[in-house]
């Protein structure tokens, strides 16, 4: 029998007429589970739901919500290998990565509890005699969260966490394809003591409830996460919504990694395949374009090879493997067709591309390498969200940091040099939200702020201290003494 996972909705679980199946990418005979399928009934029930706790949530202590949120973290990391392993089972990233993730969602619990503890408001005097000014910060209430399926554990969480931390009440919609992680979770901080309507979960698709989460009057904010198409039916939503609902979007990158003539060929290597390869791909900060100085590109594209070669693509689950499987048929369509119009447009095909069989049926693809590519291509601008990276010859650092920045997202972007001068004007002068130096432009930390620039972030950062800037309204108040 397969288990059948509900909605929860004010605190009780609820059956939907409708459910989706959760295969498991490395082998598509594995159902993870069948999970609800949520009505726009089921999603305005929520909604309703989470503004009656309003009231009572906004005003609880900072004591309670520490409470509630560190039993929450206690529980993730205590959990975090059975709740790792249920996230690669259905999204295919390998054991190790899917344990990271879950022990990530465990620390974001844990960071924001004690943040419960620290929020402040500051007085200052009034440029009139007498009065005094008072500066703080409320919650803004009722917020809707959408998210993709290629962190599906982490990425609710911090969102999950700060919106409760600052005395919000939450509905959330997790992706479709990938909602097991999400709904784990969700049990576990109900079960932590939330008073019931403080956290909604809502599964379903998007353009059912995640539409009707974002046309819901009682929504205050929506924090989405996912590709930039979806992102601005979302902006556009919460705009044309009266009233206006405050927004952040999370989307896609194309995310430079500049190699220069002075790197150390160990590091760049390293940063390079794990940036662009690892977890699939499929990260928004994936370092999907290399931009590779003419003096080192022979070296370093032999040596990604060699690399490349000694990675083992296979289950998720496997110890041993290091890329797990494509999430699912239609994005391994998208990766092929990808390295289908690279080729057609010119690019050469140095490694890899190739789909592979495995014990069990699933969506298996070989790292793909392209050279002889330019920034002008299909494959420089459009974000693929696969095992799939093209190096990009420059004669210099000018150029470099020139391709680096002609592109229309601004998420992640890195540099590998042994050159402090270097380093420093690409961190000055990248127009990206976060800067690498020696490193991936994937792979960050959960307690300073994480966002974009252009096309790829919308609206306030996420995590650590500044995710009050989303989930806190400021209130300016003045007293006759
Ligand atoms: P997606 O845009 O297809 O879906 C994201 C979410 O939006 C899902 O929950 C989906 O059901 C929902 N949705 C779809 N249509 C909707 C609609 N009309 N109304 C309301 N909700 C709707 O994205 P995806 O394929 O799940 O995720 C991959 C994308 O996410 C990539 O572009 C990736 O770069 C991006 N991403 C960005 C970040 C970041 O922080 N910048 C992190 C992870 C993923």
């Amino acid at each position: 029998m397969t288990e059948m996972f509900k909605n929860l909705i004010a605190g009780e679980w609820a059956s939907a007429g409708n459910a989706s199946r959760n295969i498991n990418p490395s082998n598509t005979n594995d159902v993870v589970g069948e999970y609800a399928q949520g009505s726009v009934e089921q999603m305005n029930d929520a909604v309703a739901a989470a503004k009656a706790a309003f009231p009572a949530w906004s005003r609880s202590g900072p004591q309670e919500r520490y409470e509630i949120l560190k039993k929450a973290s206690d529980e993730i990391l205590a959990r975090k290998e059975e709740l790792g392993r249920l996230l690669s089972r259905e999204e295919g990233k390998t054991l190790a990565e899917g344990i990271g993730e879950a022990g990530r969602a465990g620390q974001i619990f844990a960071f924001f509890a004690g943040e419960c503890l620290r929020l402040g408001g500051e007085a200052v005097p009034s440029v009139r005699p007498g009065v005094g000014v008072e500066i703080t910060r409320e919650p803004v209430g009722v917020i809707g969260m959408i998210t993709p399926w290629n962190f599906p554990i982490a990425i609710p969480a911090w969102k999950i966490a700060p919106a409760l931390a600052y005395g919000n009440c939450v509905v959330i919609k997790p992706a479709d394809l990938v909602p097991g992680s999400a709904w784990a979770l969700v049990d576990i901080i109900q079960r932590a003591g939330l008073p019931k309507g403080v956290l909604n979960l809502v599964m379903g698709r998007g353009s059912v409830v995640g539409q009707a989460l974002l046309q819901h009057k009682d929504v205050h904010a929506i924090s989405f996460t996912g590709s930039v198409s979806t992102g601005r039916k979302v902006a556009e939503a919460c705009i044309a919504s009266s009233p206006m609902k405050k927004v952040q979007l999370e989307m896609g990158g194309k995310n430079p990694l500049v190699v220069l003539d002075d790197a150390d060929l160990k590091i760049a290597v390293e940063a390079a395949v794990t940036g662009a390869y690892f977890s699939t791909g499929q990260r928004c900060t994936a370092s999907s374009r290399l931009i590779v100085q003419a003096g080192i590109h022979d070296r370093f594209v032999e040596a990604c090879i060699e690399r490349l070669k000694g990675v083992v693509v296979d289950d998720a689950l496997k110890s041993g493997t290091h890329i797990g499987p494509v999430v699912d048929q239609s994005q391994l369509d998208q990766d092929l067709k990808y390295i289908q119009i690279a080729k057609d447009e010119g690019g050469k095909l140095a490694w890899g591309g190739e789909v592979l069989k495995r014990e069990t049926p699933g969506f298996y693809l070989q790292p793909a390498l392209f050279t002889e590519t330019t920034n002008a291509m299909r494959i420089s601008r459009e974000e693929v969200f696969g095992p799939v990276a093209n190096v990009i010859r420059v004669k210099d650092y000018e150029e470099a940091l020139h391709l680096a920045n002609d592109t229309e997202f601004g998420l992640s972007a890195g540099i590998c040099t042994t050159s402090l001068k270097y380093a420093t004007h690409f961190k000055r002068n990248s127009e990206a939200g976060m800067v690498m130096v020696n490193l991936a432009t994937a792979g960050v930390d959960y307690h300073v702020p994480f966002g974009g620039r252009k096309g790829s972030s919308y609206g306030p950062r996420e995590q650590g201290a500044y995710a009050k800037e989303m989930y806190t309204t400021v209130k300016t108040a003045y007293t006759l003494a």
